[in-house]
């Protein structure tokens, strides 16, 4: 792996402030070449109750420091991130496969996040009321929620954190994480800028491991975890909240996706299938935002279809260490094989394959364009999370929406049209939390990002973000 800073290439992990290891390790690979980089200490239920009593002793005091002093904390920990961008887009790279450049770019976008909160801090305002009664002043304050557990996906290691412990740190909580056991790496090396950032002891762990189900358990089971936030899978997302019941805690959850992409007649079919390849093919189709479903107008159906499979066909796929590489290895073989099987399911039911679709060797899949697809095709009942494109033929504005709503999960949409009322009207009729207009990519640290139905709970981002790990208490107070 190319790094200058060796340091951040930890294994061990972050618990109380101290690098930690038992003996037992497990290995990460990389999945372009299949080769172990890493092995890493893999922690169970005893960690993870130390890490939980090292939170809660170290979040009070956070708690009542000012908000500036917080504030300069996620500052140096944003510029020390950037400094170490490369550095930190190689290991993602190597324990997660995206193209370098991509890498560089969540870097970028998870510092971004730091930068955000760093300001969001110093705005968590709290209301006077007009009191109801004669001799009252009645005030709502804002306090952090406390110690915050948090559970991370394998396909964006860094951003994914950021996103959650950038404004739970900033308002004053401390948090436990669990990052996948694909991608501990980037999770440890941000874990390492936070020490050199001078985060206190106990306000970041970083608990590593293989036993995701258990360590999960050891989150939700303690009562001194006030608050889960979960990125990953719905069906994952239901057991977590199941399992948070008892002790009723505060939830955020980013779920799939399943989004679809409507190109109308009146839209400029060039940037509708450059707009389609970004929302489309990033990270290889990974991202729980990725364009699942495209529903095409007949009237511009051809010229579109022409268009993508060119920007398909330009695509380079390689180990996303080589210059010029725009795809690199999907995560594993079970993501080659539900791609592959949502590709056979689509030509199956009358589908035709336009370009792509090969796999191999290892977890390479060449990106893969369909046409007329039927509407009741996997590719577009569920998340596909992989490189493949499908699309849908429509007729009328009413039918494009009706198939875009129609489905369980509500996260991302996108839709390209050169009319503005059309473009206001449809964006307001999808059932989702987020809408890009002639746009194929909407993440920002700076915008409310999370979805409906059964996408979730919750916003990451914006002051929305910031929301998430806050409790408003109210106090009556007399006066007379
Ligand atoms: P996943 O299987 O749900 O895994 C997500 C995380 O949960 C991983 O850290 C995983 O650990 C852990 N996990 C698995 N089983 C668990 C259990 N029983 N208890 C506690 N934790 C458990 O999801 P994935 O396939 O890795 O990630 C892809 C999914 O995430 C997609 O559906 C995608 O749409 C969604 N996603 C959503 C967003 C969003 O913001 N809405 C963003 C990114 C991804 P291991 O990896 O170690 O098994």
């Amino acid at each position: 792996m190319n790094i200058t800073d060796r340091d951040l290439l930890e294994t061990r992990a972050y618990i109380a402030g101290e690098w930690h290891r038992n003996g037992a390790a497990f290995p990460v690979t990389d999945p372009a070449t299949a080769e172990v980089i890493a092995n890493v200490a893999d922690c169970g239920p005893s960690e993870m109750a130390a890490a939980i009593a090292a939170a809660k002793a170290a979040q009070p005091g956070w708690a009542a420091r000012l908000p500036a002093e917080r504030a300069a904390v996620l500052r140096r920990w944003h510029d020390l991130m950037m400094a170490a961008q490369d550095d930190l887009a190689a290991i993602l790279t190597a324990e997660q496969g995206k193209p370098l450049t991509e890498a560089r770019g969540e870097i970028a976008y998870g510092a971004s996040f730091f930068d955000w909160y760093a300001e969001e801090a110093r705005r968590i305002y709290g209301e006077t009321i007009p009191p109801h009664a004669p001799g009252l002043r009645l005030t709502a304050i804002r306090q952090p929620v406390g110690v915050v557990g948090a559970i991370t996906p394998w396909n964006f290691p860094n951003a994914m954190i950021a996103r959650k412990v950038a404004p739970a740190l900033a308002v004053g909580c401390a948090v436990v994480l669990r990052p996948s056991e694909l991608t501990p790496l980037s999770a440890l090396a941000l874990a390492k800028l936070a020490d050199r950032a001078g985060l206190p002891k106990g306000l970041l762990n970083v608990v590593t491991g293989l036993d995701a189900d258990g360590l999960g358990r050891a989150l939700t089971d303690s009562p001194d975890i006030a608050k889960l936030t979960f990125t990953g899978s719905t069906r994952i997302g239901r057991l977590l909240m199941e399992r948070c019941a008892p002790t009723v805690k505060r939830l955020s959850l980013e779920l799939g996706g399943n989004a679809p992409f409507l190109v109308f007649n009146d839209a400029d079919p060039e940037a509708a299938a450059n707009g389609a390849m970004t929302a489309k093919f990033r990270n290889g189709g990974q991202t729980c935002v990725c364009a699942n479903r495209l529903y095409v107008q007949s009237g511009i159906h051809d010229a579109f279809a022409k268009a993508l499979a060119a920007r398909i066909d330009a695509l380079r796929i390689g180990p996303g260490t080589e210059e010029g590489v725009a795809i690199g290895p999907l995560i594993n073989a079970a993501a080659v094989e539900k791609a592959r099987a949502h590709l056979e399911d689509a030509v199956a039911r009358g589908g035709t394959l336009v370009t792509g679709g090969e796999t191999g060797p290892g977890t390479f899949m060449r990106p893969a364009l369909i046409r007329d697809v039927p509407a009741d095709a996997l590719l577009t009942r569920e998340e596909t999370f992989g490189p493949v494109a499908g699309l849908v033929r429509f007729d009328s504005e009413a039918d494009a929406i009706r198939m875009a709503n129609d489905a369980e999960t509500g996260l991302a949409a996108y839709l390209y049209t050169r009319d503005l009322a059309r473009a206001a009207r449809v964006s307001e009729a999808l059932q989702t939390g987020m809408v890009g207009v002639n746009t194929g990519l909407i993440s920002t640290a700076v915008a409310p990002f999370g979805g409906i139905k059964q996408s979730g709970l919750g916003r990451e981002g914006g002051h929305q973000g910031a929301e998430e790990y806050l409790e408003t208490k109210y106090i009556c107070t007399s006066i007379s």
